[in-house]
């Protein structure tokens, strides 16, 4: 037997809804606010990478290349611990002048600035 219209609206059923909605509101809610909190800290994760996204090509130009062929150089390239002597083209890091290859340098340049060995932040 189906119950009525009657027994439908009956305080208790009414109650029940209500209580329903109530804890629904409350769950989209605290859904909305972990969203928007991811979303904040999304924004902070991207201000760093913009603060640390390493040099622009631009950049990157203004840092001298040279070629150590020829030259008396027992230093070696702390990015792919070669030595510098075999390797052609070279840049140094402005800051510290610290040597390596230009092709070990630009990649590791266009995510980090900062020098592969001592850390010398090459933007003050
Ligand atoms: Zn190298
Ligand atoms: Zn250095």
């Amino acid at each position: 037997m189906s119950p009525s219209a009657a027994e439908l609206l009956s305080p208790l059923f009414l109650v029940a809804i209500i209580s329903i909605i109530v804890v629904h509101m409350v769950v989209c809610y605290l859904v909305l606010d972990m969203i928007d909190q991811q979303v904040d800290s999304n924004d902070e994760i991207s201000r760093m990478d913009a603060y640390d996204s390493g040099l622009s090509v631009k950049e990157l130009q203004g840092i001298s290349c040279f070629y150590l062929e020829g030259q008396a150089n027992s230093s070696m390239c702390v990015i792919c611990l070669d030595s510098l002597c075999e390797a052609g083209l070279c840049r140094s890091f402005p800051p510290c002048n610290h040597v390596f290859h230009a092709q070990c340098l630009d990649p590791w340049l266009a995510k980090k600035t900062t020098c592969p060995t001592c850390r010398t932040p090459l933007r003050p």
